[in-house]
């Protein structure tokens, strides 16, 4: 159930519908959910002071013991994590969700912390004039409760049949988001074995981001009443299909939209063509924040749909940014696509990036170059080269190189934020680099499981 018209009356509609414990979640630089509880009678508690936790859950790393620490994080120091009472979601079984953000003692809010690096996006998009509007996909594998394969011997791709072998699953996750008030808009079987994509209804960045962590809330615990999991790893099996998490965003200037409605190719507005040139531009900046674990270079290939080279094309899915260009099969209207995004990234932060990379295009009127109308990967390396088009690399310790230099990222997400997503990368780099494929994606499969 989604909150009523005010957090007291959405408390009070919670518990006459029995909720007993809410849970709060923030998410970390290595994309790590973590989680706090409190009986329902302390809910106030949890918006305000908020409950304490260590500055080192920002440095936990994917492997379930690594810590890491930077000059602003160690072991001294508490911060308070803190409920939005105006987010509150009733998600069955007497569980209340709300989503968190970190706080000082003192109340003031800690640069690190995701969802306020959001929302302070969200507020020079508004000081520019500018409102966004960001749909989530979210892909995801079925696997065992041990991270194993399931049988694959009735699966197509994008088959009806793998529909039907987890029909259960399918119903009770469609019921679940209808009681939390989670908007699907659809949901597919993927190319994958055991692969579904899921994609959100858009709305304002905040609200969208935490609506697919919820998302990712409600299929994980759907799928343990079926004795599965769910991996949201890039790379669930070594040589197989990756998961990406696409972001959709579309871009409103006074209320017109800047993705149609101009004079540019598609009818692009000049500001529309400003963003999406921006965010083109820093891309190989944000790679590290949208796809920086130790198995998101695995994906990044030609051939995968993951967005592997930064040019921009209507309806092109090698492309990194696929212009949809608005119509009758776009009801919400034209809208960019943006594919190097994968289900490790803290989906705040990457949800940042993009969009302060568009408003860095706005700001700068970022000229941009021609589309691409063809796979990339057909094109020579010459005709890449004039069009500007390069291939994100597939070195993670290139990615995270680029994001530690990258003023931009700096400039964008904060220091705090960019030095601890290089050192949880690093971390990720030093210990397991050495692996091969098949032992990395086995190690990390289930490493952003819920
Ligand atoms: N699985 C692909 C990825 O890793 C995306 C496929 C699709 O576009 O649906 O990004
Ligand atoms: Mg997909």
């Amino acid at each position: 159930m989604t909150a009523a018209s005010t957090p007291a009356a959405s408390i009070a509609q919670l518990k006459a519908n029995g909720a007993a414990t809410v849970l709060g979640t923030v998410v970390n630089p290595a994309g790590l959910t973590q989680a706090k509880m409190v009986p329902i009678g302390r809910i106030h508690a949890f918006a305000a002071p908020g409950l304490g936790a260590s500055p080192v859950w920002h440095g936990f790393a994917i492997d379930q013991t690594g810590v890491v620490k930077t000059d602003s994080v160690g072991v001294v120091g508490d911060q308070r994590v803190r409920i939005d009472l105006t987010a509150l979601h009733g998600i069955g079984d007497g569980l209340v969700w709300a989503p968190g953000e970190f706080f000082d003692q003192d109340g003031t809010r800690i640069p690190m912390c995701s969802r306020g690096t959001l929302a302070r996006v969200q507020t020079r998009l508004a000081e520019a004039g500018l409102t966004a509007f960001v749909g989530h996909e979210l892909e995801f594998v079925l696997v065992g409760p041990d991270g194993a394969r399931l049988p694959t011997h009735l699966w197509s791709q994008y088959g009806l049949a793998g529909v039907l072998e987890h029909e259960g699953f399918v119903h009770d996750v469609m019921a679940a988001a209808a009681v939390a008030g989670v908007d699907i808009e659809q949901f597919h079987p993927e190319y994958g074995q055991n692969q579904f994509e899921i994609s959100l209804r858009p709305q304002s960045p905040v609200p969208a981001a935490d609506h697919l962590m919820l998302l990712r809330i409600i299929v994980s615990r759907v799928a343990r009443r079926f004795g599965l999991r769910v991996s949201l790893s890039p790379v669930p099996f070594a040589g197989g299909v990756g998961s990406g998490a696409h972001q959709h965003f579309s871009l409103f200037k006074d209320a017109q939209p800047v993705f149609s409605g101009g004079s540019g190719p598609y009818g692009l507005t000049d500001e529309g063509q400003h963003a999406i040139a921006g965010l083109l531009a820093g891309l190989p900046d944000a790679q590290g924040i949208l796809a920086g674990s130790i198995l998101s270079g695995m994906r990044m290939q030609p051939g995968q749909w993951a967005g592997a080279f930064v040019c921009w094309g209507a309806e092109n899915r090698e492309a990194a940014v696929r212009l949809l260009v608005g119509g009758p099969a776009n009801p919400h209207g034209a809208n960019v696509e943006v594919k190097p995004i994968d289900p490790a990234a803290n989906i705040y932060l990457a949800s940042a990036a993009i969009l302060g990379l568009a408003l860095n295009g706005i700001e700068r009127k970022a000229g941009l170059g021609p589309e691409t109308t063809i796979d990339p990967a057909l094109q020579t390396k010459a005709v890449r080269k004039k069009a500007g088009t390069v291939q994100l690399p597939e070195r993670q310790a290139d990615v995270i190189d680029t994001l530690e230099s990258s003023t931009l990222m700096r400039d964008l997400l904060g220091e705090d934020v960019v030095d601890m997503s290089v050192a949880v990368r690093r971390h990720e780099i030093h210990h397991y680099g050495a692996l091969a494929p098949d032992e990395l994606a086995d190690r990390f499969r289930l490493a952003w499981s819920l």
